[in-house]
């Protein structure tokens, strides 16, 4: 990891310390995903097939999952594994369910009211990453805000393993959640199957779920497109821990490594006023990263990844601000004195008995968070996210007495004047 001091960086320096590596990469990536939509656009099936050959090493016949192979996959899940996703669910149930919006009315002026009314989105698509690891936990992530809001048809993508089969937990998962359309199809051309629709996949209104940068870069170009929103640019996980002088170097290091092992784009951030802390967590994180069983990949996203000391905290915080993270640990003193402090960050987790990795699985908050400083803007998924938010006003004849001359004056300012009159129109007609 490179060893920063942050007060002897210049302008340049500090812009380079927290640029992420994805975003080095951002051109190659775009044009090959503009081709493999492209693709998918023109050759259906076709395509999905040929490119599934060429990224995910099978040929597949069919892309949904059948009824056996769910069958098969419920019995090759340990029950333990069983019992904990339906444990996850229920707390990311209870969590996601408190924050459900509702919808209201108010009376905005005698004889006009105002209605907001939610609605779910009507087609869903989901993608659960699978190609280093296959993420169960995205799974229930994505499908219970689903399920909780509504979504009359919900499909999920995954990617195929050599065998041709679907990860057997991300399939127990989806049926955990009520998903019951599950494809095996992975990468930019599952994004691309679910804007556009081929003979086998439906078409999709919004696309949710994390992915590699190919994944993430694909949802860009298909919302660009108008072919389907999506929830947010989720792309390779990050994570910035800011220490001070009491953390705990071991903890520290394990929620480093446990970003970087998610893939070799990945970025992990340590901000510490304490130059020995520093020094600290860098020894524990080569003894540890060296116990991984993915340390090769660790290590790629260790040789991205930065040890920053700064002059305060304070500093630390601001620093964090502008970088926006995905998930921002707080391992200090008195974590909570200092949340007034965050202004951007995906998912914050507090003290030193809080690992990301709660947040990851079962503490009940979402993990589709929002990447490479798109916190700045974005939020992590939530019931919301899977909702149509309505508005709804009516005004009776008085009503539109009360609130007409408003409405005339900006429109003859605005030079509309079918505006104008539509409202004259019917206040003559009243009167
Ligand atoms: P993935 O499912 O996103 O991607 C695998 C697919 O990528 C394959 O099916 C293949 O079709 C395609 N692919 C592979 N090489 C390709 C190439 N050269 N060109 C085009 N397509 C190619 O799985 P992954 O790769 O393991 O990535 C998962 C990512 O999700 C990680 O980066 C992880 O950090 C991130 N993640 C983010 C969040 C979040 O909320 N932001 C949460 C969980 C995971």
């Amino acid at each position: 990891m490179n060893r920063l001091i942050w007060s002897r960086l210049d302008e340049a320096a500090r812009s380079a310390a927290l640029t992420r590596p994805v975003q080095t990469v951002a051109q190659q990536t775009c044009d090959a995903v503009a081709t493999l939509i492209a693709e998918v656009r023109e050759q259906g099936d076709d395509a999905l097939r040929t490119i599934t050959a060429r990224f995910d090493g099978v040929e597949l016949v069919s892309f949904e999952v059948s009824e056996n192979e769910f069958a098969a996959a419920e019995a090759a899940v340990p029950a333990e594994l069983r019992q904990a996703m339906v444990e996850a669910a229920e707390r990311i149930t209870r969590f996601h369910e408190a924050g459900m919006g509702k919808g209201y009315a108010v009376e905005t002026a005698p004889g006009v009211v105002c209605e907001r009314m939610l609605r779910p989105i009507g087609r869903v698509g989901l993608y659960v990453p699978a190609g280093s690891a296959p993420l169960p936990s995205t799974a229930l992530m994505l499908g219970v805000p689903a399920q909780l809001a509504g979504c009359p048809q919900v499909v999920l993508c995954t990617p195929p393993r050599a065998d041709g089969s679907a990860d057997p937990a991300v399939l127990v998962a989806a049926r955990l959640t009520g998903v019951q359309r599950v494809f095996k199809l992975g990468g930019a051309q599952a994004i691309a199957a679910m804007a556009y629709g081929t003979a086998t996949i439906p078409a999709c209104d919004k696309l949710f779920g994390p992915g590699n940068s190919f994944v993430t870069e694909a949802k860009q170009q298909v919302a660009q497109d108008g072919a389907a929103a999506i929830d947010m640019p989720a792309g390779p996980s990050e994570v910035l821990v800011i220490a001070d002088a009491g953390a705990n170097p071991a903890f520290v290091a394990a929620d480093l490594l446990s970003q970087a092992e998610h893939g070799p784009d990945s970025q992990v951030l340590l901000l510490t006023d304490d130059a020995a802390m520093l020094a600290a967590v860098e020894a524990e994180v080569e003894r540890q990263v060296a116990l991984l069983p993915r340390q090769q990949i660790a290590r790629q996203a260790l040789s991205a990844s930065r040890l920053i000391q700064v002059d305060s905290l304070e500093e630390a915080f601001a620093i964090s601000n502008r970088y926006a993270p995905e998930h921002l640990i707080l391992a200090l003193r008195d974590p909570r004195a200092w949340l007034d402090k965050v202004q951007a960050a995906g998912s914050v987790f507090l003290g030193d008995y809080t690992p990301e990795a709660l947040g990851d699985y079962c503490s009940g908050t979402n993990h589709v968070l929002p990447t490479a400083g798109a916190a700045r803007a974005y939020s992590g998924v939530s019931v919301a996210s899977f909702q149509n938010l309505i508005s709804v006003q009516s005004a009776s004849a008085a009503g539109l007495a009360a609130i007409g001359g408003c409405a005339r004056i900006i429109a003859s300012a605005e030079g509309l004047d079918a505006h104008e009159r539509a409202v004259a129109l019917r206040m003559e007609a009243a009167a």
